[in-house]
């Protein structure tokens, strides 16, 4: 038996509030949707599809960010552009997409980034923030579901590269 921590359709309510939320900020705006690979991908996704039935001129870009070695943070994060043009950041309203806060070190260096990449905002949007774990002052603007201090897997989010075709969040048990 899998311990589901939040099943399919939490997961597509909570999108779905969570696209509201921006719609609320961002309706008639145009914005990048700057998602970090490659936990973000099932999110963006389906962030992308419920913000289509809102007013706004949507982008999507993508950093490719790791920070994370097997369960741990490392402390150090590493950010690589994709996209090919170094201004695509600039005078833009950005929301940076990840999966998961946990000590809160990756969005601040993304903020950062993006802010020094020229963005007229910038903002951050989360599916899952993990209790007592943050290590910085800042919280993320739009966040979805918090969750225990544990090691979590699924619809995006790995363990060495496995488990994020997972249609739901589950916590990682030791013997996986
Ligand atoms: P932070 O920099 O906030 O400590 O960590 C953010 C990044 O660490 C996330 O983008 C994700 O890649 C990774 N991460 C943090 N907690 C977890 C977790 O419970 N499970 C997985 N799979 N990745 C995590
Ligand atoms: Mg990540």
């Amino acid at each position: 038996m899998v311990e589901v921590l939040y099943s399919e359709s939490d997961l597509k309510k909570v999108v779905t509030e969570l696209a509201a939320a921006i719609a609320v900020d961002f309706k008639g705006k145009s914005v990048l949707l700057l998602g970090l690979l490659k936990g973000c991908q099932p999110f963006l996704a389906d962030l992308c599809r419920e913000l289509s039935c809102h007013q706004i001129d949507l982008a999507v870009d993508y950093l490719q960010v790791s920070s994370y070695v097997g369960t741990a943070s490392s402390g150090k994060v590493a950010i690589k552009q994709i996209a090919a043009d170094d201004s695509f950041c600039q005078q833009r309203n950005v929301i940076v997409v990840d999966d998961i806060f946990d000590t809160g070190l990756t969005l601040k260096e993304v903020v950062s980034w993006v802010l020094e990449n020229g963005a007229a905002q910038v903002k951050s949007c989360v599916l899952l923030s993990k209790s007592g774990c943050n290590r910085t002052e800042m919280t993320p603007d739009y966040c979805g579901l918090e969750i225990p201090a544990a090691f979590v897997v699924g619809y995006g989010l790995d363990y060495n590269e496995k488990y994020r075709e997972l249609p739901y969040i589950k916590i990682l048990t030791e013997n996986e």
